[in-house]
């Protein structure tokens, strides 16, 4: 017997998605980049930590003390905020209130919580063109209109800037100062403060990610946009108009998702509510973990990643210089994970991308990087997690592959 169901044309489930998800697009190179997943083709496109640096063993002895010291209550829910002493260790830093400080899983996360506190639909959000991927993504669902803002090898153009601010009605500046992903460039401390002036005065609400800002492994260190922000208003954390994110994911490990925003009051206590209905908290024995960590294992980790970023980001950079063709540019990180590669006009890297796996090196296109589109004749090189043979083979073969599709 047919149930009478059965005879009812099947819902239209996609005509029942929210505008939301609508606005949300599949990432077109996480398909690009499936074929560059096969064992035998060089990546320097996944852009992951270096697996081989984690501090396994430190992590499996704070998770003993830690269930030693709280006991069950490192497996019970907790609060929102987050736990209490990983709160102060990261206040501390900038010399703030815990109560400024807001743990999250992932700045990813953090991320998301901001863009559904802080943008309407239609909302203009200013960002660097190019920018993080996956702000983009976080912020796409809240309705966004984007406006790019120019960089050059010191980053955003401040003067550009200026020009925009005068034009466009802006709400929030989504900004990467330290080793962009996915230039590798970093904002100068001149920029820094007229950037800080400009939205200052137009009243434009700052954004400062920085995953990789301890990642400096050449050069002079810079105050963050943050810490720049808090002396404009005398020290004042409810008064910054700067939001502060950052993680542990690059410092430490990226799978205990242990991340924070720091910024006022009124931010903070918005995010908490809107964290609230995503996750509650942050797992609890995760932020413990960390909270472990933070006093020796950090800084002694934070050491030795800098260390061999560098010392890939420079093997990297001479094989450039050896195996590239004239004509191809390359920007010159001072820390993090990435450096970022233009060819001449004309050649486009998406399809380039196919021919470099053939001859078995991968990269991320960069295109999709930019909020507006364009950037066709730019990629995304990682360097974290190659060894010298795999710098060595891949970036003479992605050598290769660029001088014949120039020929
Ligand atoms: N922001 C930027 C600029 C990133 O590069 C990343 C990681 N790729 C993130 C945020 C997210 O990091 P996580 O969620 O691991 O903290």
């Amino acid at each position: 017997m047919t149930s009478p169901a059965s005879t009812l044309p099947p819902v239209d489930l996609t005509a029942r998605l929210a505008d939301r998800a609508r606005r949300m697009n599949a990432s077109a190179i996480r398909e690009i980049l499936k074929v560059t997943q096969q064992p035998d083709v060089i990546s320097f496109a996944g852009g992951l930590p270096a697996p081989e640096l984690f501090p396994l063993e430190d992590v499996r002895r704070a998770t003993e003390t830690v269930l030693s010291k709280y006991g069950p209550a490192a497996l019970q829910y907790s609060t929102t905020e987050g736990h209490l002493p990983l709160r102060e260790w990261i206040a501390a830093r900038d010399g703030i209130s815990p109560a400024n400080v807001q743990i999250v899983t992932g700045s990813q996360q953090g991320l998301d919580l901001l863009g559904k506190i802080l943008i309407n639909e239609g909302d203009v959000v200013l960002v660097e063109a190019p920018t993080y991927l996956g702000a983009l993504q976080s912020f796409q669902p809240y309705g966004p209109r984007y406006v790019e803002l120019p960089t050059d090898e010191h980053g955003i153009d401040t003067g550009a800037l200026e020009d925009v601010l005068k034009a466009h009605p802006a709400k929030l500046l989504y900004a990467i100062p330290n080793f962009q992903n996915p230039t590798g460039r970093t904002l100068s401390l001149e920029r820094r403060r007229r950037l800080l002036e400009l939205t200052a005065q137009y009243g434009v609400l700052v954004i400062e990610d920085d995953p990789y800002g301890k990642l400096r492994f050449t050069g002079e260190e810079l105050p963050s946009l943050y810490a720049l922000g808090l002396e404009m208003v005398g020290g004042d954390p409810n008064r910054s108009h700067v939001i502060y994110s950052s993680s542990f994911s690059k410092t430490l490990v990226p799978g205990l998702r242990d991340a924070w925003v720091q910024a006022a009051r009124p931010i903070i206590e918005k995010l908490v509510q809107a964290k609230q209905g995503a996750d509650l908290h942050t797992p609890t024995l995760n932020q413990m973990i960390v909270a472990e960590l933070v006093g020796d294992v950090l800084p002694r980790q934070v050491e030795i990643v800098k260390k061999a970023y560098g010392e890939r980001a420079q093997d990297m950079m001479a094989r450039l210089r050896e195996h590239f063709p004239a004509g191809v540019d390359f920007t010159t990180p001072e820390g993090g994970m990435f450096l970022w590669v233009t060819v001449p006009e004309g050649i486009d890297t998406v399809p380039l991308l196919a021919q470099a796996v053939e001859r078995k090196v991968a990269f991320v296109p960069g295109s999709p990087f930019y909020a507006l589109g364009g950037g066709h004749n730019t990629m995304r090189l990682s360097y974290s997690s190659a060894t010298p043979e795999q710098i060595d083979r891949g970036i003479r073969a992605l050598g290769e592959t660029i001088r014949a599709a120039m020929e």
